[in-house]
């Protein structure tokens, strides 16, 4: 056993389905709300990557989440929405993201990007929820602003609780059709067998906190022990993007998914032909409150611990790849740390090619 403290993190979550479904906006929602719920700076702005801290979830969600049940200590949202992305950034051969949200617009159902979707997470086995987005288009409905469903959906007219209904059984029907078991989210006892179903909106807020309910259900009861990582351990992480900044050259945005991550660390990094080694010259964050003047985009950061999103600045990034891993040096033999990095990619290739 190593002599450093082992720490849960939090969970990646990825937001997948069919295009105008609401991904986007279902994002926006969560972050809006953990800004307006919480008190300030609940919520943090990380590159490509937004955090929700346990105790703003139980603020949004009410009854739905006590802190007290939980040692999870919130949920990391990636920023960019849609399965490609999902598909392309991976940890260690798995998904990056350990958890999904699958939006489908309750009125349109299933449509072909929700079947790759869910062909994708079935692949992959990561867990997820459905978020049956757009219920306030239902006519008649009553819409009452970032409530819980359940009440929402019981103080409805029959006819608009009817209407809803039919677009939630059909959508049960397609997950069932596709080899899921799945219900309204209220009515699963277990998680692990059968899919929960969320009515929510990402435009009233209306079961937006029973989304997050679930999610932090899920990851505490199912992934508690994937979580478990040595904080102090070398950092790993994913890109998320190449991109050139003004000052710095070309950057790296990156998931870290374990271990940290420090200024001057060396690390290798999956690159167009060879694995690139470098030492980061520094770590950047969103500057909070960001005017628009470029020079003050981002702040500097001494180091940053899984999970998280941060950009780094390093030599030599141009050839770095999207997708490719990012691995911490620190007391390894670096060519070891290379022939990881290689392995990595190979295995990423080889999915690649079978995705066709
Ligand atoms: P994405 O392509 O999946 O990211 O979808 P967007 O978030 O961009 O949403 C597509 C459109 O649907 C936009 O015009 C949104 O304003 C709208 N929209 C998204 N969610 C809801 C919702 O819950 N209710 C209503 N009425 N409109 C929504």
């Amino acid at each position: 056993m190593s002599d450093h403290d082992t720490s849960l993190r939090t969970p990646i979550v990825a937001v997948l389905g069919h295009v105008d479904h609401g991904k986007t906006s279902l994002l926006d929602k969560i972050r809006g709300s953990a800004v307006s719920d919480g008190e300030a700076g609940a919520i943090t702005q990380h590159i490509g990557a937004t955090a929700v801290p346990l105790e703003t979830i139980a603020d949004m969600a009410g009854d739905l989440v006590e802190v007290e049940d939980f040692d999870l200590p919130g949920l990391l949202f990636i920023d960019t929405p849609g399965h490609h992305s999902f598909s392309t950034l991976r940890s260690r051969g798995g998904a990056l993201a350990d958890i999904a949200i699958l939006v489908v617009d309750v009125n349109d159902g299933f449509q072909p990007q929700t079947e790759e979707a869910l062909d994708i997470l079935q692949r992959t086995g990561t867990p997820f929820v459905v978020a049956a987005n757009k219920a306030d288009t239902t006519p008649g409905w009553n819409p009452v602003e970032n409530s819980p469903i359940k009440p929402s959906y019981d103080g409805q007219s029959d006819v608009a609780r009817q209407r809803l209904d039919e677009n939630l059984y059909e959508i049960i029907g397609q997950l069932s059709d596709d080899g899921f078991s799945a219900d309204l989210y209220w009515r699963v006892q277990n998680f692990q067998k059968n899919i929960g179903v969320v009515p929510c909106s990402a435009l009233t807020g209306e079961g937006v906190p029973d989304v997050l309910a679930v999610l932090m259900g899920l990851s505490q009861r199912f992934m508690k022990a994937e979580m478990e990582i040595d904080v102090e351990g070398p950092g790993e992480g994913t890109v998320l993007e190449v991109k050139d900044e003004q000052g710095f050259g070309a950057t790296l945005d990156v998931v870290v998914y374990d271990g940290t991550i420090k200024e001057g660390d060396q690390i290798v990094v999956g690159g167009v032909n060879d694995p690139i080694v470098t030492e980061i010259r520094a770590l950047l964050q969103p500057q909070p409150n960001a005017e628009i003047r470029v020079e003050n985009r981002f702040e500097r950061v001494e180091s940053v611990a899984a999970a998280a999103g941060v950009k780094i600045a390093a030599p030599d990034l141009d050839e770095a790849m999207a997708g490719a891993p990012v691995r911490v040096v620190r007391d390894r033999a670096v060519d070891d740390v290379i022939e990881e990095v290689k392995a990595e990619l190979a295995e990423i290739e080889v999915d690649t090619e079978e995705e066709g």
